[in-house]
């Protein structure tokens, strides 16, 4: 491909982004993501979701409000063990109390438990220095990123990976960097746009697009879909 016809496929790839995310905000509407009173307690919310329903981490975010431990002072006097049975609605809750406190230690150490500061840094810098820390892999941290830091940072997960890959808009390699590239590189860099966007998949891989017997019927995306016109083959239990 000469760089002419790259630049097309690549403008061509960039409208077809924006219909998909136009066609799901029309069908959806606003979702009004990330739900959270203060950034601090969007990281702390990103940290728990890891494979937990939203409504169980609620819980443990309200029993560490109602402990008055929703603070990084808090979280690092809390013992682990006290730590562990507030996130306990979140699942997975010793692994998750000893990841808050290995951010908040972080937080502490490095940005004397400022998130201005923290939010200061050049966000690839940023990003790997997050990734550094103890229980925060690429969806946390992008998460943390775009949600609490208003980064322009797309976050991926299962949900992106099997919409994109049922329309036939998956990237040469099925990796997170690489559907992480395909929206950075095709559309701007706008940090509301990445929000809605992650949080109509989101809605739209948990209502609709399901992993077995998607519901195709009245899909604002069944024109586009591959998947729905049988074109390619159901993806095995990887998924998502
Ligand atoms: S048509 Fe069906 S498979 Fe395709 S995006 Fe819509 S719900 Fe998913």
């Amino acid at each position: 491909m000469n760089n002419g016809s790259c630049s097309a496929a690549a403008a061509e790839l960039g409208e077809r982004l924006l219909d998909v995310y136009q066609r799901l905000y029309a069908f959806y509407g606003p979702q009004h993501w990330w739900p959270g009173d203060t950034p601090f307690e969007v990281i702390i919310g990103a940290i728990l979701t890891q494979s937990a329903a939203w409504v169980n981490v609620e819980k443990a975010i309200n029993n560490l409000k109602a402990a008055g431990a929703l603070t990084p002072t808090a979280l690092r006097a809390i013992s682990l063990e006290e730590l562990a049975s507030l996130v306990y609605p979140s699942g997975y809750y010793r692994a998750k109390a000893r990841k808050v406190k290995a951010f908040v230690q972080y937080l502490g150490e490095r940005y004397s438990d400022s998130l201005d500061a923290l939010f200061q840094g050049e966000v690839a810098s940023l990003r790997r220095e997050l990734l550094s820390v103890y229980g925060i892999g690429e969806e946390t941290a992008d998460s943390i990123l775009l949600y609490a830091g208003g980064k322009p940072v797309f976050v991926v997960d299962a949900y992106t990976r099997r919409i994109m890959s049922r329309l036939g808009l998956s990237p040469p390699q099925d990796t997170y960097a690489h559907y992480q590239a395909m929206f950075h590189d095709n559309l701007p860099p706008d940090p509301g746009l990445f929000n809605e966007y992650h949080a109509l998949l989101v809605q739209h891989g948990k209502t609709r697009c399901h992993r077995r017997d998607p519901l195709s019927g009245g899909c604002p995306l069944r024109d586009m879909c591959l998947y729905a016109a049988r074109l390619i083959a159901p993806r095995g239990p990887s998924s998502g």
